[in-house]
């Protein structure tokens, strides 16, 4: 009594999965900050450049990649602001990953990945998660 039944396990745990459209996790937000590198202070993307806001986690290498690895070390960060022009930023580089993905670094001196570049739409996404917040003073 071998049922072979190629059916797939129906209970995996989905954790609070029902609402998981594509059309959820992204939505029209402008940067409210000016945002910087962390290292060098430059000026990545002034405010009010972005036109939507990416609430999904996506695969970044990580900024300190420890040596001796042949491969590249990666981390999930949630949550990108999203501009279809690269010249709304102020300072920004390219580099392309062995697997020909294109992340952005700061422009001035090549911190990072801070973002990436989703190579369906070209849309450039830049994360606040490795960026700093210009601070004005008052
Ligand atoms: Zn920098």
């Amino acid at each position: 009594m071998s049922s072979s039944s190629p059916s797939l396990p129906s209970a995996l745990t989905q954790p609070s999965a029902s609402q998981q459209q594509d059309n959820n996790v992204v939505e029209a937000r402008t940067n409210e900050s000016t945002l910087i590198c962390k290292i060098c202070q430059t000026v990545v993307i002034l405010k009010n450049m972005t036109t939507e806001w990416l609430d999904e986690e996506r695969e970044l290498p990580l900024t300190r990649q420890t040596k001796g690895i042949d491969h590249t070390q990666t981390e999930l960060v949630k949550g990108y602001f999203g501009v279809k022009d690269i010249f709304a930023f102020e300072n920004v580089g390219f580099t392309r990953s062995a697997d020909g993905k294109k992340f952005l670094v700061c422009g001035e001196c090549e911190e990072g990945p801070v973002g990436f570049v989703d190579p369906n739409t070209e849309m450039n996404y830049v994360t606040p998660e490795r960026l700093d917040v210009l601070q004005t003073s008052v």
